[in-house]
């Protein structure tokens, strides 16, 4: 059976040599089995016809009507071109309208037949409209399934031109079915399945591709998404436990000079309570003998960068080297300004290293590296070039982490025979079942306090007719002796999208804020280094009053006065992203400002987000409900997480529950081995192998 679903798609009847090619390009599917896994993203109730009279706005999102085309037409030049069809159903009168595709439709209509047609209805000019709707006519009607649900699968046009639209995929997925179906091998242990109340995986897929009911469908569905997510965890607790059991750890088992000498003459402040406590967590991992690996998720302006400092300094007090990584040049000069200023007179040699170093500094850095003498080293991913060897480091820190790539982050821990301690730091904090997926051999801390005497940064959503009003604010804050970001999503002007963009920003505010009364400074990522660098001194040291930037300044720029954070065409922005430039003010003890700006017409989820914007400053809460919004796939760095394979069916996001679950079933499945038989054991083996983030990784767990 195994060895048949790994044929060639092209062998399956209804496909062929071309075919094969096309849903190998378009989908990538190449194999039966690649086809079995195939899922429909939804499922249409085909039991329900509606009538066009009942349709409503209340109505719901998807429906399916039996009408006649009396006719159709095009309408609109160039990008406006549109194919409009009318037609009724004895009931009342709809159209339906296509923007691209047209010639394939327009050959595939005719005036007078019935169709049965499915899709989102909308209403213009109160007249019912469906844009882009599934069509089939009466006569071609395939019989109906047994449930009344029919999956839907996606698609692209260049399928759709080929007859593999979704009915063209569904009746492929009937052709291997009929072979393949009930040869179908499961692939987890039945003590398992029965623990967890999971359905027999043949069951599962022909409930997925042909739901019985709804009942059985949801069943499939969780035994699929339980299964890619067991296998996920069962590879990474392996890991963990590999790692764990490994006494390879450099022991700190000193708090010496530097760290007491900075703590009782240096710090500026009181440590927060939460800063306090993830120090002690860091200081208990080091003294274990275990390697330690730690993520540290703290909400923008929570006190990062100081747990990092004195974690680097219980390094060099036990005779090791530190480094810490920022992901922009400019972030890595705020870090090594800020340290330098927070050691003051200590002696303890700091360096950095950046892209544009220039070659005698960064020689001498380098020789100071593998003599000894410098003790922290900053930079961006520089860092990891392979002439940049360390004398002895000890620890590491990556900050807003989930700007790098695994295989960046990886590179740092092979800079020392015996890998370092390391402090991965983000600002974007992951929900929990995301964190325990991706990152799930970390161990997590976090700070949940800001620093005292912050007052909550007030956040309004500004349309652009209300600009004048703005630019008034603006001017009071300034006059006040304030400072103000204005961000833009674009650089120069875009003819395909309508965003504002900072060419024409900086234009407007320069003569709504002219020299010499005030001063306005640009820094973006077409700017040379040196200037960038002026022109952010210029704002820091209070010269310039207005700072236009693109979202570069999105992580690390520190100006505690700045007060005022004007976002343009907001509504362009991620969540994650509008929190972190959000996080640029507030960062004094004086009331800060958020104001986003957008055009009248907004898109569901833009309209969705910049609400959640107004609605909180809370960070987690906010990227619970981005991923929501999203899915997990689209939360930036998840592709670069580690997760070597697509999940065909769950969702890290929406799944937790699942999450948990399977993470529980898997700490049970290690925890006792002993019940499962040798066979069980091999199945086991075989799901995490499929699901294991990387081949290398060779972990004996199930022995
Ligand atoms: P992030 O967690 O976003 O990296 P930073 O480390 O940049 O935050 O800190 C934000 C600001 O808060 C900085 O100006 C820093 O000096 C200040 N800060 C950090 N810890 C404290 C504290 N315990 N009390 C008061 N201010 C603090
Ligand atoms: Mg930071």
């Amino acid at each position: 059976m195994g060895a048949y679903l790994d044929n060639d798609i092209k062998f399956l009847s209804g496909v062929g040599e071309k075919r094969a090619a096309l849903l190998k390009k378009e989908l990538g599917i190449s194999t039966m089995r690649d086809l079995l896994y195939y899922f429909p993203f939804r499922y249409i109730d085909r039991s329900r016809i509606y009538k066009i009279a009942e349709i409503t706005s209340e109505s719901p999102a998807y429906i399916q009507l039996r009408v006649r085309v009396e006719g159709f037409s095009q309408h609109g030049e160039g990008r406006r071109k549109r194919l409009v069809a009318y037609a009724s159903d004895g009931t009342g009168t709809a159209e339906l309208v296509w923007f691209s595709g047209i010639k394939w439709i327009e050959k595939r209509l005719e005036a007078g037949r019935e169709y049965i047609v499915f899709g989102r209805p909308g209403f213009f000019n109160n007249e019912l409209s469906i844009v882009h709707p599934e069509l089939e006519s009466v006569g071609n009607a395939r019989p109906r399934p047994a449930g009344g649900m029919q999956g839907v699968y996606s698609t692209t046009e260049t399928l759709s031109s080929n007859q593999l639209g979704s009915r063209g995929i569904y009746n492929l997925v009937c052709n291997l079915w009929d072979i393949a179906g009930s040869r179908i091998v499961e692939t987890l242990p039945e003590r398992l399945m029965q623990r967890n109340g999971l359905i027999g995986l043949q069951e599962a897929l022909h409930n997925i591709h042909f739901p019985q009911n709804a009942e059985k469908l949801r069943q499939a569905e969780y035994r699929l998404k339980f299964e890619e997510l067991f296998g996920i965890q069962l590879g990474i607790l392996a890991q963990r436990s590999g790692r764990v059991s490994k006494e390879n750890g450099f022991m700190f088992n000193r708090v010496g000079d530097k760290f007491n000498e900075f703590y009782s003459g240096h710090l500026p402040f009181e440590l927060t309570g939460a800063q306090k406590r993830v120090i002690k967590e860091i200081r208990g991992d080091t003294i274990t003998g275990h390697q330690m690996n730690r993520l540290l998720q703290g909400d923008v302006g929570s006190g990062k960068t100081l747990v990092a400092l004195m974690s680097m300094l219980l390094a060099i007090d036990n005779g090791f080297q530190a480094c810490m990584m920022a992901p922009t040049e400019i972030l890595a000069r705020q870090h090594y300004a800020t340290i330098v200023k927070l050691l003051g007179d200590m002696d303890v040699k700091v360096g950095i290293i950046t892209g544009t170093t220039k070659k005698r500094e960064r020689d001498e850095i380098l020789a100071s590296l593998t003599d000894g003498s410098l003790d922290i080293l900053l930079g961006t991913h520089a860092l990891i070039e392979d002439r940049v060897q360390f004398a002895n480091l000890g620890f590491v820190v990556i900050d807003e982490q989930h700007r790098f790539g695994v295989e960046q982050r990886a590179r740092l821990w092979t800079k020392n025979n015996q890998p370092p301690h390391v402090l991965v730091m983000t600002a974007t904090p992951i929900p929990r079942t995301l964190a325990m997926t991706l990152y799930g051999d970390l161990d997590v801390s976090v700070i949940d306090e800001l620093p005292p005497g912050r007052k909550p940064i007030k956040t309004y959503h500004v349309r652009d007719s209300q600009r004048l009003r703005v630019f008034g604010f603006m001017a009071e804050q300034i006059a006040a002796g304030r400072q103000v970001y204005v961000v833009y999503p674009l650089i120069s002007g875009s003819e395909k999208m309508d965003y504002k963009d900072l060419e024409d920003g900086f234009e407007s505010i320069s003569r709504q804020f002219p020299l010499p009364q005030y001063n306005t400074v640009v820094v973006h990522g077409r700017l040379k280094a040196a200037q960038k660098e002026e022109n952010m001194n210029l704002f820091k040291e209070g010269k310039a009053h207005i700072m236009v930037a693109t979202s570069v300044i999105e992580v690390g720029v520190d100006v505690p006065n700045a007060s005022v954070m004007v976002i343009e065409s907001a509504e362009r922005f991620g969540l994650s992203q509008l929190h972190q430039l959000r996080g640029r003010v507030g960062r004094g003890a004086d009331q800060a400002y958020c104001i986003l700006m957008s055009g009248d017409k907004l898109s569901k989820e833009g309209k969705a987000r910049l609400q959640a914007m107004v609605a909180t400053n809370d960070g987690f809460e906010l990227s619970e409900l981005d991923l929501k919004l999203r899915g997990a796939g689209d939360i930036s760095g998840t592709q670069q997480s580690g997760l070597a394979f697509e999940l065909k069916i769950a969702n890290l996001g929406r799944d937790s529950q699942i999450v948990e679950a399977a993470r529980a079933a898997a700490q049970d499945a290690i925890d006792n081995a002993d019940g499962f038989t040798a066979g069980d054991k091999a199945l086991l083996e075989a799901v995490r192998e499929r699901f294991s983030y990387s081949k290398e990784q060779d972990f004996s767990m199930i022995s």
